[in-house]
């Protein structure tokens, strides 16, 4: 290679530029993983035409990437959307369409199970940036309409609420919240964004956690934020570009190699453990099943009007007899059940919570222990809660 002027150039600028370009042609299966944060132009006129606000055409690698891009576009088209935007967490995506939406005097409904970061963000909110924050019965359903002000901007729902499992009137309070020209935003990760369609619920913004089933593996942290509503998209694409959100390209390309099976695993999760809770609901230890496909779950029949599937993230409720130090126990003796937050990848969790601290109304007695069924027979993880059980009552020795 010759410098501009003719003169051979030197070591450094030949590693740096280089003249090959491999032939075009390739064709595969997987998307391509474009890592950059420079994005060339052809020339000045172009990098002044182009837009970052066009999806039609790339500008800065924050912005997108042919590999963000057809993120967006998959998930969108899976949950029935127009527009999607990826963050780098399923909780950055909760706190960037509450920054998006909500200014100071402005105020939130918040249903009382909902994920617990959400909660803490809208406290957050209402002390130091005087957004007013309300919490109610996720139960509710259209007597939503009482509890909405004239400054009420955004209703939150969550179904079902990701530890206590009750299972909301979505399409009520969506009608109740539009007939007062309130906006729903729905944390739609229980559902992978395919058991349950928001947008033909009612739901205006749907929010995924694609940490969770789109990336299946345990080992990817991203969120996403859907809708199918032009002016909202434009809203919450400038919300998104204020505060710096953009995700890893081999990220992205992790969440696109596991979307082919995404179904097949929800729907693996989903046989595994209904025929697990079922069994759990005939164990003397355990006092209630709290999976929406069972009847002793709050919001069991809107669940059957409402979703095609259930998943694998569901909780029990001991026996008030049984002690924490009881249940703990249960936890730490299971073998295949490891303890960890999180759900949605092959393994088998499971993680007793302390939720009458979680909540502002909680009636329910015993400890609440939660299951994510991962992957491995059905039987196995059987035979692994029973022995962990039968343990349970034997006397302690310490
Ligand atoms: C995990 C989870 C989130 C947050 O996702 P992260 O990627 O861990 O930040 C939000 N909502 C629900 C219901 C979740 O389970």
């Amino acid at each position: 290679m010759k410098d501009p002027v003719g003169k051979p150039i030197g070591p450094n600028t030949q590693l740096v530029h280089h003249s090959y370009t491999a032939p075009a042609g390739f064709s595969a299966f997987p998307v391509a993983i474009h890592h950059a944060s420079t994005v060339l132009f052809e020339s000045v006129k172009a990098m002044r035409d182009r837009s970052w606000l066009e999806k039609s055409s790339y500008t800065y690698g924050l912005h997108g990437t042919p590999t963000s891009f057809t993120l967006e576009a998959r998930l969108a088209h899976i949950e029935g959307g127009r527009h999607c935007l990826l963050a780098p967490s399923g909780l950055s995506a909760i706190t960037l369409i509450d920054l998006a939406l909500l200014q100071s005097g402005d105020d939130v409904l918040i249903p009382d199970n909902v994920y617990s970061p959400n909660r803490e963000l809208a406290n957050w909110l209402s002390q130091s940036f005087g957004i007013s924050t309300r919490y109610y019965d996720p139960m509710i359903g259209a007597r939503i309409a009482d509890l909405i002000q004239s400054n009420t901007k955004l209703i939150w729902t969550e179904a079902p609420g990701s530890v206590s499992m009750e299972v909301p009137d979505i399409p009520a309070i969506c009608a109740a919240a539009h007939d007062k020209g309130v906006l729903v935003a729905l944390d739609n990760t229980w559902s992978g964004g395919i058991a349950f369609p928001a947008f033909e619920r009612g739901v205006d913004i749907s929010m995924q956690a694609l940490t969770k089933y789109q990336s299946g593996g345990s080992d990817v942290l991203m969120g996403a934020v859907i809708t199918r509503d032009a002016g909202l998209y434009a809203t919450l694409q400038m919300a998104h570009m204020r505060l710096g959100l953009g995700v890893g390209m081999d990220d992205a390309y992790l969440v696109l190699r596991n979307l082919p099976s995404l179904k097949l695993r929800f729907d693996a999760h989903d046989k595994s453990a209904r025929t697990i809770a079922q069994w759990l609901s005939t164990r003397p230890e355990i006092n209630k099943v709290l999976h929406p496909a069972l009847s002793d779950c709050s919001g069991h029949e809107i669940w059957k009007r409402d979703f095609s599937g259930a998943g694998g993230l569901f909780s029990v409720l001991f026996d008030p007899q049984y002690s924490e130090v009881q249940t703990d126990r249960f936890v730490e003796s299971l073998k295949l059940f490891k303890i960890g937050f999180s759900w949605g990848g092959a393994h088998s969790l499971c993680v007793p919570y302390r939720i009458e601290k979680m909540r502002k109304n909680w009636d329910e007695s015993g400890v609440l222990v939660r299951f994510n069924i991962g992957l491995e027979d059905a039987e196995d993880l059987i035979a692994d809660i029973s022995q962990a059980l039968d343990g349970m009552s034997a006397p302690i020795t310490k």
